[in-house]
Protein backbone atom coordinates (compact mmCIF):
# COMPACT_ATOMS: atom_id res chain seq x y z
CA UNK A 1 0.00 0.00 0.00
CA UNK A 2 1.82 3.29 -1.12
CA UNK A 3 -0.74 5.57 -0.17
CA UNK A 4 -0.69 7.56 2.94
CA UNK A 5 -3.28 5.63 6.16
CA UNK A 6 -4.41 9.14 7.66
CA UNK A 7 -5.68 8.20 11.32
CA UNK A 8 -5.34 11.87 13.14
CA UNK A 9 -9.08 13.14 12.06
CA UNK A 10 -8.52 14.43 15.76
CA UNK A 11 -5.55 17.25 14.50
CA UNK A 12 -7.09 18.20 11.38
CA UNK A 13 -9.66 16.65 8.62
CA UNK A 14 -8.73 16.62 4.57
CA UNK A 15 -10.63 19.89 3.22
CA UNK A 16 -14.02 18.06 1.61
CA UNK A 17 -14.81 18.68 -2.32
CA UNK A 18 -17.70 20.89 -1.39
CA UNK A 19 -15.54 23.26 0.82
CA UNK A 20 -13.46 23.73 -1.84
CA UNK A 21 -15.49 24.36 -4.36
CA UNK A 22 -17.49 27.04 -2.20
CA UNK A 23 -14.07 28.80 -1.57
CA UNK A 24 -12.54 29.40 -4.85
CA UNK A 25 -14.62 32.57 -5.78
CA UNK A 26 -13.74 34.40 -2.91
CA UNK A 27 -9.78 33.54 -3.05
CA UNK A 28 -9.59 35.46 -6.45
CA UNK A 29 -12.50 36.83 -8.57
CA UNK A 30 -14.43 38.51 -5.19
CA UNK A 31 -12.11 40.08 -3.44
CA UNK A 32 -14.20 42.57 -2.14
CA UNK A 33 -14.01 43.93 1.63
CA UNK A 34 -17.17 43.09 2.93
CA UNK A 35 -17.16 45.74 4.75
CA UNK A 36 -17.66 48.38 1.83
CA UNK A 37 -20.59 49.77 0.29
CA UNK A 38 -20.17 49.23 -3.19
CA UNK A 39 -20.66 46.22 -5.59
CA UNK A 40 -17.89 44.25 -5.23
CA UNK A 41 -18.57 44.61 -1.17
CA UNK A 42 -22.10 43.38 -1.37
CA UNK A 43 -21.30 40.10 -2.51
CA UNK A 44 -18.85 38.96 -0.10
CA UNK A 45 -21.32 40.27 2.50
CA UNK A 46 -23.97 38.56 1.63
CA UNK A 47 -21.95 35.06 1.33
CA UNK A 48 -21.33 36.15 5.28
CA UNK A 49 -24.20 36.41 5.78
CA UNK A 50 -25.69 33.20 4.30
CA UNK A 51 -23.09 31.18 5.71
CA UNK A 52 -23.54 32.54 9.64
CA UNK A 53 -27.39 31.34 8.80
CA UNK A 54 -25.99 28.30 7.60
CA UNK A 55 -23.80 27.44 10.33
CA UNK A 56 -26.79 29.02 13.31
CA UNK A 57 -29.41 26.46 11.80
CA UNK A 58 -27.29 24.00 12.03
CA UNK A 59 -26.76 23.86 15.40
CA UNK A 60 -30.29 25.23 16.35
CA UNK A 61 -29.01 29.64 17.12
CA UNK A 62 -30.04 32.28 15.46
CA UNK A 63 -28.03 34.24 12.89
CA UNK A 64 -26.96 36.50 15.47
CA UNK A 65 -25.60 34.39 17.93
CA UNK A 66 -22.99 33.11 15.59
CA UNK A 67 -19.53 35.03 15.96
CA UNK A 68 -16.52 34.24 13.86
CA UNK A 69 -13.04 34.03 14.20
CA UNK A 70 -9.58 32.27 13.30
CA UNK A 71 -10.42 29.00 14.77
CA UNK A 72 -11.30 26.72 17.77
CA UNK A 73 -8.48 28.60 19.64
CA UNK A 74 -9.62 32.22 19.39
CA UNK A 75 -13.72 31.01 20.17
CA UNK A 76 -12.09 29.50 23.48
CA UNK A 77 -10.31 32.57 24.18
CA UNK A 78 -12.85 34.57 23.52
CA UNK A 79 -15.54 32.90 25.82
CA UNK A 80 -13.65 32.42 28.69
CA UNK A 81 -11.38 35.75 29.42
CA UNK A 82 -14.26 38.02 27.68
CA UNK A 83 -16.27 36.70 30.23
CA UNK A 84 -13.60 36.59 33.18
CA UNK A 85 -13.39 40.98 32.08
CA UNK A 86 -17.12 41.39 32.46
CA UNK A 87 -17.05 41.42 36.03
CA UNK A 88 -15.72 43.05 39.20
CA UNK A 89 -12.72 41.68 40.76
CA UNK A 90 -14.64 40.41 44.17
CA UNK A 91 -15.99 37.41 41.48
CA UNK A 92 -12.89 35.60 40.22
CA UNK A 93 -13.71 32.17 40.45
CA UNK A 94 -13.92 29.91 37.26
CA UNK A 95 -14.35 26.25 36.67
CA UNK A 96 -13.22 24.10 34.41
CA UNK A 97 -12.12 20.38 33.97
CA UNK A 98 -8.69 18.62 33.94
CA UNK A 99 -8.84 16.77 30.92
CA UNK A 100 -8.99 20.23 28.45
CA UNK A 101 -7.12 20.80 24.94
CA UNK A 102 -4.87 23.75 25.68
CA UNK A 103 -6.37 26.38 23.92
CA UNK A 104 -8.90 26.09 27.51
CA UNK A 105 -6.10 25.21 30.09
CA UNK A 106 -3.67 27.46 29.09
CA UNK A 107 -6.76 30.70 29.01
CA UNK A 108 -7.43 29.66 32.06
CA UNK A 109 -3.57 29.70 33.48
CA UNK A 110 -3.34 32.88 32.17
CA UNK A 111 -6.43 34.27 34.27
CA UNK A 112 -4.75 33.01 37.35
CA UNK A 113 -1.55 34.85 36.50
CA UNK A 114 -3.61 37.84 36.35
CA UNK A 115 -5.08 36.91 40.01
CA UNK A 116 -7.75 34.61 39.21
CA UNK A 117 -9.25 31.45 41.27
CA UNK A 118 -9.24 28.40 38.86
CA UNK A 119 -10.75 24.79 39.84
CA UNK A 120 -9.74 22.07 37.34
CA UNK A 121 -12.43 19.31 38.43
CA UNK A 122 -11.21 15.57 38.04
CA UNK A 123 -12.45 13.41 35.25
CA UNK A 124 -13.09 9.30 36.05
CA UNK A 125 -11.13 6.52 34.42
CA UNK A 126 -13.08 6.97 31.39
CA UNK A 127 -12.43 10.91 31.66
CA UNK A 128 -15.70 11.56 32.50
CA UNK A 129 -17.00 15.33 34.74
CA UNK A 130 -19.16 14.22 37.29
CA UNK A 131 -22.12 16.78 37.91
CA UNK A 132 -21.74 15.97 41.60
CA UNK A 133 -18.09 16.71 41.95
CA UNK A 134 -19.41 20.10 39.77
CA UNK A 135 -22.07 21.16 41.93
CA UNK A 136 -19.61 21.23 45.39
CA UNK A 137 -16.60 22.83 43.12
CA UNK A 138 -19.56 26.05 42.45
CA UNK A 139 -18.94 29.12 44.87
CA UNK A 140 -21.21 32.06 45.16
CA UNK A 141 -18.29 33.92 43.04
CA UNK A 142 -18.20 31.65 40.26
CA UNK A 143 -18.20 33.63 37.26
CA UNK A 144 -17.90 31.03 34.38
CA UNK A 145 -17.89 26.53 33.91
CA UNK A 146 -15.83 26.07 30.76
CA UNK A 147 -16.47 21.88 30.07
CA UNK A 148 -15.44 20.32 26.60
CA UNK A 149 -18.15 18.41 24.74
CA UNK A 150 -15.38 16.12 23.70
CA UNK A 151 -12.09 15.21 24.87
CA UNK A 152 -9.47 15.75 21.76
CA UNK A 153 -7.47 12.31 22.95
CA UNK A 154 -9.69 9.88 24.32
CA UNK A 155 -12.99 10.88 22.55
CA UNK A 156 -15.37 10.94 25.45
CA UNK A 157 -18.31 12.92 24.74
CA UNK A 158 -19.34 14.71 28.26
CA UNK A 159 -22.34 14.46 29.58
CA UNK A 160 -23.04 18.66 28.73
CA UNK A 161 -26.33 18.84 29.09
CA UNK A 162 -26.41 17.57 32.79
CA UNK A 163 -23.79 20.07 33.79
CA UNK A 164 -24.96 22.97 31.96
CA UNK A 165 -28.77 22.38 33.86
CA UNK A 166 -26.70 22.42 37.27
CA UNK A 167 -24.82 25.90 36.14
CA UNK A 168 -28.58 27.33 35.08
CA UNK A 169 -29.95 26.37 38.14
CA UNK A 170 -27.14 28.51 39.85
CA UNK A 171 -27.36 30.87 37.16
CA UNK A 172 -23.81 30.87 36.10
CA UNK A 173 -22.78 31.02 32.43
CA UNK A 174 -21.56 27.97 30.73
CA UNK A 175 -19.33 27.30 28.05
CA UNK A 176 -18.48 24.29 26.03
CA UNK A 177 -15.08 23.64 24.26
CA UNK A 178 -17.02 21.82 20.88
CA UNK A 179 -14.48 21.46 18.66
CA UNK A 180 -14.43 17.55 18.33
CA UNK A 181 -17.79 17.38 18.77
CA UNK A 182 -19.40 19.61 15.90
CA UNK A 183 -19.73 18.21 12.38
CA UNK A 184 -19.17 14.65 13.96
CA UNK A 185 -22.21 14.32 16.70
CA UNK A 186 -25.96 15.78 16.57
CA UNK A 187 -25.61 19.33 18.01
CA UNK A 188 -27.86 21.76 19.26
CA UNK A 189 -27.33 24.01 21.52
CA UNK A 190 -30.91 24.57 23.46
CA UNK A 191 -30.37 20.77 24.10
CA UNK A 192 -27.16 20.80 25.45
CA UNK A 193 -28.08 24.39 27.38
CA UNK A 194 -25.26 25.71 26.67
CA UNK A 195 -24.44 29.85 26.77
CA UNK A 196 -21.50 30.18 24.44
CA UNK A 197 -19.85 26.90 22.16
CA UNK A 198 -16.65 27.28 20.20
CA UNK A 199 -16.50 25.62 17.30
CA UNK A 200 -13.52 24.86 14.61
CA UNK A 201 -13.99 24.19 11.16
CA UNK A 202 -10.82 22.37 9.84
CA UNK A 203 -11.97 19.82 12.05
CA UNK A 204 -14.63 18.65 10.45
CA UNK A 205 -13.44 19.32 6.57
CA UNK A 206 -13.83 23.07 6.48
CA UNK A 207 -10.07 25.51 5.87
CA UNK A 208 -7.81 25.75 8.99
CA UNK A 209 -7.93 29.09 10.79
CA UNK A 210 -11.28 29.04 10.59
CA UNK A 211 -14.02 28.88 13.19
CA UNK A 212 -16.73 30.36 15.35
CA UNK A 213 -18.04 30.60 18.55
CA UNK A 214 -21.94 30.87 19.68
CA UNK A 215 -23.10 33.27 22.00
CA UNK A 216 -26.36 32.90 23.29
CA UNK A 217 -28.24 36.06 22.98
CA UNK A 218 -28.55 38.06 26.48
CA UNK A 219 -24.72 36.42 27.05
CA UNK A 220 -22.28 39.07 28.72
CA UNK A 221 -18.76 39.33 26.79
CA UNK A 222 -16.09 41.88 26.58
CA UNK A 223 -14.10 41.37 23.42
CA UNK A 224 -10.60 41.03 22.64
CA UNK A 225 -9.98 42.10 19.72
CA UNK A 226 -10.51 45.95 19.02
CA UNK A 227 -10.96 47.66 15.42
CA UNK A 228 -13.27 47.94 13.04
CA UNK A 229 -16.60 46.62 14.55
CA UNK A 230 -16.79 43.67 13.05
CA UNK A 231 -18.79 40.82 14.05
CA UNK A 232 -21.37 43.05 15.80
CA UNK A 233 -18.48 44.69 17.70
CA UNK A 234 -17.45 41.56 19.63
CA UNK A 235 -14.46 40.69 17.27
CA UNK A 236 -12.80 43.02 14.55
CA UNK A 237 -10.70 42.24 11.97
CA UNK A 238 -11.37 42.05 7.91
CA UNK A 239 -13.53 38.80 8.08
CA UNK A 240 -11.94 35.68 6.29
CA UNK A 241 -14.96 35.34 3.62
CA UNK A 242 -13.45 31.88 1.88
CA UNK A 243 -12.84 30.33 5.09
CA UNK A 244 -15.71 31.20 6.43
CA UNK A 245 -18.03 30.08 3.33
CA UNK A 246 -16.15 27.27 3.10
CA UNK A 247 -16.95 26.45 6.71
CA UNK A 248 -20.35 26.07 6.09
CA UNK A 249 -20.00 24.13 2.75
CA UNK A 250 -18.34 21.41 4.76
CA UNK A 251 -20.42 21.43 8.43
CA UNK A 252 -23.32 20.83 6.04
CA UNK A 253 -22.27 18.25 3.86
CA UNK A 254 -20.91 17.08 7.47
CA UNK A 255 -24.01 16.71 8.94
CA UNK A 256 -25.83 15.08 5.78
CA UNK A 257 -23.58 12.63 5.70
CA UNK A 258 -23.31 12.06 9.84
CA UNK A 259 -25.57 9.18 10.40
CA UNK A 260 -23.73 7.09 7.15
CA UNK A 261 -20.28 8.57 8.38
CA UNK A 262 -21.57 7.47 12.07
CA UNK A 263 -22.01 3.44 11.18
CA UNK A 264 -19.35 3.52 9.16
CA UNK A 265 -16.76 4.67 11.22
CA UNK A 266 -17.75 2.73 13.63
CA UNK A 267 -17.72 -0.52 12.29
CA UNK A 268 -13.90 0.42 10.82
CA UNK A 269 -12.96 1.12 14.63
CA UNK A 270 -14.67 -2.09 15.86
CA UNK A 271 -12.46 -3.82 12.75
CA UNK A 272 -9.82 -2.46 13.99
CA UNK A 273 -9.92 -3.87 17.97
CA UNK A 274 -10.81 -6.75 16.73
CA UNK A 275 -7.31 -7.06 14.94
CA UNK A 276 -5.93 -6.36 18.23
CA UNK A 277 -7.58 -9.25 20.01
CA UNK A 278 -6.58 -11.37 17.94
CA UNK A 279 -2.68 -10.08 17.77
CA UNK A 280 -2.54 -10.77 21.39
CA UNK A 281 -1.27 -7.99 22.49
CA UNK A 282 -1.67 -6.35 26.01
CA UNK A 283 -3.50 -2.78 25.68
CA UNK A 284 -6.07 -0.67 27.38
CA UNK A 285 -9.02 0.88 24.98
CA UNK A 286 -9.29 4.34 27.18
CA UNK A 287 -12.49 6.45 26.99
CA UNK A 288 -15.99 5.85 27.08
CA UNK A 289 -18.90 3.95 25.66
CA UNK A 290 -20.49 7.73 24.48
CA UNK A 291 -17.03 8.73 22.53
CA UNK A 292 -16.98 10.56 19.23
CA UNK A 293 -17.06 7.70 15.84
CA UNK A 294 -14.03 6.60 14.90
CA UNK A 295 -11.95 7.71 17.45
CA UNK A 296 -9.88 5.25 19.57
CA UNK A 297 -7.55 5.88 22.38
CA UNK A 298 -5.49 2.79 23.32
CA UNK A 299 -2.42 2.00 25.12
CA UNK A 300 -0.08 -0.68 25.18
CA UNK A 301 1.65 -2.37 27.87
CA UNK A 302 5.67 -1.73 27.86
CA UNK A 303 5.44 0.25 24.67
CA UNK A 304 6.87 3.49 24.29
CA UNK A 305 4.38 5.13 21.66
CA UNK A 306 6.38 7.52 20.68
CA UNK A 307 8.48 4.92 19.17
CA UNK A 308 5.51 3.37 17.53
CA UNK A 309 4.41 6.53 15.61
CA UNK A 310 7.32 6.72 14.58
CA UNK A 311 7.83 3.23 13.26
CA UNK A 312 4.04 3.38 11.91
CA UNK A 313 4.50 6.52 9.87
CA UNK A 314 7.90 4.81 7.98
CA UNK A 315 4.81 2.64 6.81
CA UNK A 316 2.96 5.68 6.47
CA UNK A 317 0.44 5.33 8.81
CA UNK A 318 -0.52 8.28 10.71
CA UNK A 319 -1.62 8.23 14.10
CA UNK A 320 -1.14 10.43 17.35
CA UNK A 321 0.29 9.75 20.85
CA UNK A 322 -0.75 10.44 24.22
CA UNK A 323 2.77 12.00 25.21
CA UNK A 324 5.15 13.80 24.03
CA UNK A 325 9.34 13.23 23.86
CA UNK A 326 11.45 15.82 25.52
CA UNK A 327 15.02 15.39 25.63
CA UNK A 328 15.63 12.30 28.09
CA UNK A 329 12.17 10.59 28.77
CA UNK A 330 8.77 10.34 27.58
CA UNK A 331 6.42 12.46 29.45
CA UNK A 332 2.37 11.50 29.11
CA UNK A 333 -0.43 14.21 27.95
CA UNK A 334 -2.10 15.64 31.37
CA UNK A 335 -5.28 13.56 29.89
CA UNK A 336 -3.71 10.52 30.17
CA UNK A 337 -2.86 11.50 33.57
CA UNK A 338 -6.09 12.55 34.49
CA UNK A 339 -7.98 9.43 33.28
CA UNK A 340 -5.28 7.49 35.42
CA UNK A 341 -3.87 5.03 32.90
CA UNK A 342 -1.80 2.95 35.09
CA UNK A 343 2.18 3.64 34.44
CA UNK A 344 3.18 0.47 32.79
CA UNK A 345 0.73 1.45 29.82
CA UNK A 346 0.48 4.80 30.21
CA UNK A 347 3.69 5.98 27.88
CA UNK A 348 2.21 3.24 25.19
CA UNK A 349 -1.10 5.57 24.46
CA UNK A 350 -1.34 5.95 21.12
CA UNK A 351 -4.65 7.63 19.35
CA UNK A 352 -6.23 6.53 16.10
CA UNK A 353 -8.87 8.82 14.77
CA UNK A 354 -10.41 7.83 11.51
CA UNK A 355 -12.31 9.68 8.81
CA UNK A 356 -15.07 8.55 6.08
CA UNK A 357 -12.20 8.26 3.26
CA UNK A 358 -10.43 5.31 5.46
CA UNK A 359 -11.27 1.75 4.32
CA UNK A 360 -10.85 -1.33 5.52
CA UNK A 361 -7.94 -2.30 3.74
CA UNK A 362 -6.14 0.60 5.02
CA UNK A 363 -7.30 -1.15 9.21
CA UNK A 364 -5.97 -4.15 8.02
CA UNK A 365 -2.58 -2.57 6.93
CA UNK A 366 -2.85 -0.57 10.19
CA UNK A 367 -3.20 -3.45 12.13
CA UNK A 368 -0.26 -5.58 10.60
CA UNK A 369 1.46 -2.47 11.32
CA UNK A 370 1.02 -2.11 14.66
CA UNK A 371 1.79 -6.14 15.45
CA UNK A 372 4.88 -5.57 13.85
CA UNK A 373 5.95 -3.09 16.06
CA UNK A 374 4.68 -5.02 19.01
CA UNK A 375 6.24 -7.76 18.17
CA UNK A 376 9.34 -6.81 16.17
CA UNK A 377 7.88 -8.85 13.36
N1 LIG B 1 -10.20 22.59 21.36
C1 LIG B 1 -10.07 21.29 21.06
C2 LIG B 1 -10.82 20.26 21.86
C3 LIG B 1 -9.22 20.88 20.02
O1 LIG B 1 -9.08 19.59 19.74
C4 LIG B 1 -8.52 21.89 19.31
C5 LIG B 1 -7.56 21.51 18.25
O2 LIG B 1 -6.97 20.46 18.28
C6 LIG B 1 -8.72 23.23 19.65
C7 LIG B 1 -9.56 23.55 20.68
C8 LIG B 1 -8.03 24.34 18.90
O3 LIG B 1 -8.67 24.58 17.66
P1 LIG B 1 -7.91 25.33 16.48
O4 LIG B 1 -6.92 24.37 15.93
O5 LIG B 1 -8.99 25.65 15.49
O6 LIG B 1 -7.32 26.56 17.05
Amino acid sequence: MNAIVYADHAATAPLCTSAYQAMLPWLQDEYGNPSTAYVLGRNPRKAIASAREDIAGAIGASAKEIFFTSGGTEADNLAIKGTAFCYPARRRHLITSAIEHHAVLNTFAFLERLGYDVTYLPVDRFGNVSHEILRTAIRPETILISIMTANNEMGTVEPVSELARIAKEEGIPFHTDAVQAVGHMPIQVDELGVQMLSASAHKFGGPKGTGFLYVRKGTRLEPLIHGGGQENGLRSGTENVAGIVGMAAALKEQISMMQKNCSYLENLRERLLAHLLNMGADYLVNGSDRHIPGSVSISFRNTDAEMMMYCLDQMGIEVATGSACNSRETVVSHVVEAVGIPEEYARGTVRITLGPENTPEQIDYMATGIQKVLFRG
